[in-house]
């Protein structure tokens, strides 16, 4: 009996001592000192101990009993401490989390690239109001109050006389307000109309050309921007020049490129046509030029102007327009 608490005293103190957990340690309190425990067994049977040797038995169980309870609330304190110090401490041996690199939207991207080409050909870049006088945008370029061409652009009102700029065109009477001929621009910005489908957003980017000086014709305009296209592209993308309709240009003309696609083939993008329209440009209309009070005899000027979305999504092959907007990270990060 007097080998048996010995027995017991050692194995309880080495499993303590090699416990990990406040669970592991939880059930080694419960396996000496629990109701069904080792001790409670042991103190139980000291009945059946000849007489002489209860008391001395009793008492041993008892100081073992106190001594358990105490490496066991020791043992506690220790793995507490353990934890407490592993949350404050660094260590710096391990590798750093990597940091997720940021990327400029694929319209930013664009927008920078379309810019650049331009900057390169003398181009400057000029900027105009994003919130616009009805004057600017209709009434300078040519499209008076109760003009049916206004019916072609879903505009935002603010006020009567204050709109959401259609368009970014209100920067050519803007600049040209502003000085004498020669005059080469570039204008990029956010237009807004009252339109949503997969290819239209209410608000998307237009970038704006005009170039005004003596002697300027319809083969200057064909030469800048098919240099344009052929550096934005590829240098063997063919366009076309169609003839169309704006109130500020004239003669007007739409601009088509052979399909990115299918190279002309036909397929859904340009609808079985083989060509892509990308965008409007003309001649500037003389009444534009008299309401900046520019000589018409003596200048002649082109203007154009080409939605960066649309352009983006030619180049990169994207068929809804919405993407660019949802903020999705998965989808801007492949640009
Ligand atoms: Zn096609």
């Amino acid at each position: 009996m007097q080998n048996n608490i010995v027995d017991i005293e050692k194995e309880a103190i080495e499993s303590i001592a090699q416990a990990k957990s406040p669970d592991q340690l939880e059930k080694l309190s419960i396996k000496y000192l629990g109701r069904k425990g080792v001790l409670t067994k042991f103190l139980r049977d000291i009945s059946s101990l000849p007489i002489e040797e209860r008391p001395g038995a009793g008492k041993n169980a008892n100081i073992l009993k106190g001594k358990l309870e105490a490496v066991i609330k020791k043992a506690f304190l220790k793995l507490e401490e353990d934890a407490d110090k592993g949350d404050a401490g660094v260590d710096v041996t391990l590798p750093g989390r990597p940091l997720q690199m940021g990327s400029l939207h694929p319209i930013t991207q664009v927008a920078e690239e379309i810019c650049d080409i331009f900057l390169r050909l003398g181009f400057d870049i000029a900027e105009s109001p994003e919130v616009e006088t009805d004057y600017y945008n209709f009434e300078a370029l040519n499209i008076p109050k109760y003009h049916p061409a206004r019916d072609m652009q879903d505009t935002f009102y603010v006020s009567e006389n204050i709109v959401l700029r259609t368009h970014t065109s209100p920067s050519q009477p803007r600049t040209m307000e502003k000085g004498k001929p020669p005059i080469r621009i570039i204008s990029p910005g956010k237009v807004f109309r009252c339109d949503s489908d997969i290819t239209h957003t209410p608000m998307f980017n237009q970038v704006e050309g005009l170039m005004v000086d003596k002697n300027i014709s319809f083969g200057d305009l064909k030469g800048i921007l098919t240099t344009f296209i052929h550096q934005f592209f590829d240098k063997e993308t063919s366009l076309r020049f169609r003839p169309s309709f704006f109130p500020f240009t004239e003669p007007s003309a739409e601009v088509d490129i052979r399909c990115v696609m299918c190279k002309g083939k036909g397929c859904r993008i340009c609808s079985k046509t083989g060509w892509l329209e990308v965008l409007g440009s003309g001649m500037v209309h003389p009444a534009v030029f008299e309401k900046v009070g520019y000589d018409t005899d003596k200048y002649t000027g082109f203007a154009f102007g080409m939605g960066i979305e649309r352009l983006a999504m030619l180049k990169f092959g994207i068929d809804d327009i919405r993407k660019f907007y949802e903020n999705d990270i998965r989808f801007l990060g492949q640009f």
